[in-house]
């Protein structure tokens, strides 16, 4: 009797994924020629894609519609802040669209882009740029192995012949 393989919690799952946002691919392994390799059930991964990858076998296809409340979130109301034009530094051009980094108010690095500018006050969004976004994946299982003790050890993932 043989066992049929499929994605199970714990193995290292290997896909080629095609990711669409409003039409657009937005993100696509077989572009990159770089199959993503992750770990099942560690939220590696999106969680709506994880969950949907569960179950299936090598080889299988599957188009995927995630939630932004399972994917990148919904926008937050609140995550917007303004500054002053003047207080931006010389070296970033104060313009609509411009996308730069930030530190939150625990030092941490945040993403941050140029919504609006009014009155010399600058409208910063911190969303994420795929929140409120429906994510249409596409996906074909390609391998499954198991995961070494110190990738379960670590919850992701190892390249091959590497470590850390
Ligand atoms: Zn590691």
């Amino acid at each position: 009797m043989t066992e049929e393989k499929e994605v199970k919690n714990d193995l290292i799952v290997s896909i080629n994924y095609t990711l669409k946002v409003d039409n657009e691919v937005i993100a696509s392994s077989i572009e990159d020629e770089e199959p993503l390799e992750f770990l099942q059930g560690h939220g590696n991964i999106i969680i709506g894609l994880e969950r949907e990858i569960l179950g299936m076998k090598i080889g299988e296809k599957k188009d995927v519609i995630v939630s932004p409340v399972d994917g990148y979130g919904e926008i937050d109301e609140e995550a917007y802040i303004e500054i002053p034009s003047n207080q931006f530094p010389e070296n970033i051009p104060v313009e609509v669209g411009i996308e730069l980094e930030i530190q939150d108010e625990d030092g941490n690095p945040a993403y941050a882009r140029i919504e609006e500018i009014e009155n010399n006050i600058v409208l910063l969004n911190l969303n994420d740029p795929l929140a409120g976004k429906e994510l249409h994946f596409s996906v074909e299982v390609l391998e499954l192995r198991e995961a070494s003790e110190e990738e379960l050890d670590h919850g992701h993932a190892h390249q091959e012949g590497h470590s850390h």
